[in-house]
């Protein structure tokens, strides 16, 4: 754990964040910008910066868990797709330095982009309901 990391402080319930998953090493969340609504972030409990420096079995148990929140997400946004996605380093884009799979809900034509400007907002109350019914469908 590192104490400034905002990651960190979301796994330590520091900072309070509509979470949908969680198992003994990873946690899953909402992201606060999404650029589709249902976006979310698998991170390792244990902080780890990049692919890099993580242990190659939390990678290998990265996918399996990233499996069952994306077909959550596929059910709870009726989404058409997905992409999954890790920015690695600062010049890929990277802002957090925790390492973090991007889970993020795809429809036909939407022209979503990585460009971090085109970011939605979600209006009061719907990012907590939207983690609740992800949560539902997670524990079927
Ligand atoms: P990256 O650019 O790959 O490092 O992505 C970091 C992501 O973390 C961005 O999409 C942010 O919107 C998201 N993020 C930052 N702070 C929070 C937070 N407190 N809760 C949820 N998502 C966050």
């Amino acid at each position: 754990m590192e104490k400034e990391c905002i990651f960190c402080k979301i796994i330590r319930n520091e900072i309070p964040t509509p979470k949908i998953f969680e198992n003994e090493k990873f946690l899953a969340f909402l992201d606060i910008n999404p650029v589709n609504f249902g976006h979310a972030l698998i991170v390792p409990k244990e902080h780890t910066e990049t692919i890099i420096s993580a242990k190659s079995l939390i990678l290998r148990e990265m996918l399996p868990v990233s499996k069952k929140i994306a077909a959550a997400i596929m059910e709870a946004r009726k989404a058409q797709g997905f992409n999954l996605c890790i920015n690695n380093y600062k010049a890929a884009g990277q802002l957090v330095p925790h390492l973090h799979l991007h889970v993020v809900p795809r429809y036909d034509a939407d022209s979503v982009t990585i460009d971090k400007q085109k970011t939605k907002k979600y209006l009061p109350g719907e990012m907590e309901r939207l983690a609740s019914q992800l949560k539902e469908i997670l524990m079927k």
